[in-house]
């Protein structure tokens, strides 16, 4: 009895062909699945197209096999092998014909069972839009037999436009919109659900579609779908994550984040403020809910610039209109100044917080988060080209006037910036609310000082 392992239905074939040129009966042949020998060396098999071989397989049966070889029972080869050996040997040319014989009868059950099981996947499979990120879905999947390769083009169709991850046990496809990946399969019990299924997704995706960054470990690239179900998956998937977050950590020591990229041609208000949702410039559009951008006139003699959007800016999409906006209001109010006249925009777009139970804790955001940011408050100081740009607090200092300020001391002055443009630097309305009660009031009223100087 002569052993041959099969890694897929190519696999198969090519076995196939030289067991049939050697007349090998089938009784003394048996197929497993994994991982083919060198048995059948390239060089004794004719690829197809350049030599004829000396048997012409009908079309029909490679139709049939290639769906049957699909199906999860160990015997499909075996019995794929004696129906091929039966129909170019046996001189029963017509044997898929005769639906009563009981081989011809197992293949298409074999056929009609994946068969079922494709359609279950075109239809059951659901996306789950991941939150916070533009146009990334990932679906989890059950099938019963090994379709994932045969199926994963017709997701690829369906859904071009939009890049994806199917999960399933034996096998995970990603889509990145040009091309198909295959990866290692997920064992049921490691099935990500809510929030695991977006780490993994992350993390995949961080790996496989940021061509700055990795493809999927180059080992695994070209070996065929039904290898990966056979690796230790367990210590394959931290060992993959492990890996994209090191390569994460190394692109971000090595090229420091900017939003630059994602700056549309059109320097517009209107065409800044759509574009910004889409940044990804640096980390924290991962968690915020969206980007807040700058509002107020188009032109204006007077731009105020906060730190970042708080809890309340973060839901609501506006700049200043939470408990630190209402003291602004009030201080712009007693400082003779019309808000509505104002620009008003913050240092970093995305709101950075610390979840604490079911409050989202203000965090202020890093150096590397400001100058990530920083051309979005460029582009919007080049359009509404202000006279006398209001740093409220340190980050808004930091990013207008490109060193640290010491607040306290140099507060309350017109600063010469670039672009001919006066920078006043002052408090962050938050800071106010924070001092104790017997201080409110006098640091109330010198904010109000500070900025009657914008006047
Ligand atoms: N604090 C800020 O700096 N900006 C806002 O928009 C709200 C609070
Ligand atoms: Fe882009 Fe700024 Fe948001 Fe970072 S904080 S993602 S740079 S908009």
């Amino acid at each position: 009895m002569q052993s041959v392992p099969v890694a897929g239905f190519a696999d198969w074939r090519r076995a196939a062909r030289a067991l049939l040129a050697t007349d090998a009966d089938p009784a003394t042949v048996r197929f497993t699945d994994g991982q083919q020998t060198d048995l059948f060396d390239a060089s004794d098999v004719p690829a197809s197209g350049r030599a004829v071989p000396a048997f012409s397989v009908p079309k029909e049966f490679l139709t049939l096999a290639e769906l049957a070889a699909l199906h999860r029972d160990p015997r499909r080869w075996d019995l794929l092998y004696r129906t091929l050996y039966r129909i170019v040997r046996g001189g029963e040319r017509h044997l898929l014909q005769i639906e009563v014989d009981p081989d011809v009868r197992e293949l298409m059950l074999l056929q009609k069972a994946v068969a079922r099981d494709i359609h279950k996947m075109h239809a059951f499979v659901r996306f789950r839009k991941l939150e916070g990120e533009s146009e990334q879905y990932v679906a989890w999947h059950r099938p019963d037999h090994h379709i994932v390769e045969h199926v994963a083009p017709w997701f690829a169709r369906r859904f071009g436009a939009m890049c994806w991850a199917i999960l399933t046990p034996d096998a995970s496809v990603y889509w990145n919109r040009q091309a198909l990946q295959f990866g290692p399969g997920l064992a049921r019990s490691e099935a990500p659900a809510g929030d695991m299924l977006e780490d993994l997704w992350r993390s995949y995706y961080a790996g496989i579609f940021n061509p700055a960054r990795v493809n999927v470990p180059a080992m695994m690239k070209d070996l065929p779908v039904r290898h990966w179900a056979t690796l230790p998956e367990a210590a394959l998937i931290p060992k993959l994550l492990q890996e994209a977050t090191r390569r994460e950590e190394t692109m971000l020591r090595s090229k420091p984040p900017t939003a630059e990229p994602f700056l549309p041609p059109a320097r517009d208000l209107p065409a800044l403020a759509r574009a910004v949702c889409a940044c990804q410039g640096c980390d924290l559009y991962r968690e915020a809910t969206q980007a807040v951008f700058g509002e107020g006139p188009a032109r204006a003699r007077i731009m105020l610039v906060g730190e970042q959007p708080g809890d309340r800016e973060d839901r609501e999409g506006k700049p200043f209109v939470g408990p630190a906006g209402q003291l602004l209001d009030r201080a712009l109010g007693e400082a003779g100044i019309d808000r509505s006249q104002v620009y008003v925009t913050n240092a970093v777009k995305h709101f950075r917080f610390e979840p604490r139970g079911k409050l989202r804790l203000h965090k202020k955001p890093g150096g590397a988060h400001v100058a990530a940011c920083r051309p979005w408050l460029q582009a919007e100081l080049e359009q509404v080209d202000p006279e006398i740009v209001v740093a409220l607090g340190a980050t808004a200092a930091l990013s207008l006037g490109g060193r640290e300020f010491a607040i306290q001391k140099e507060r309350g002055k017109l600063l010469p910036i670039a672009g001919n443009r006066q920078l006043l630097v002052t408090v962050h309305p938050s800071f106010l609310l924070r001092l104790p009660e017997a201080d409110r009031q006098a640091g109330f009223a010198q904010f109000v000082e500070d900025l009657r100087l914008a006047v």
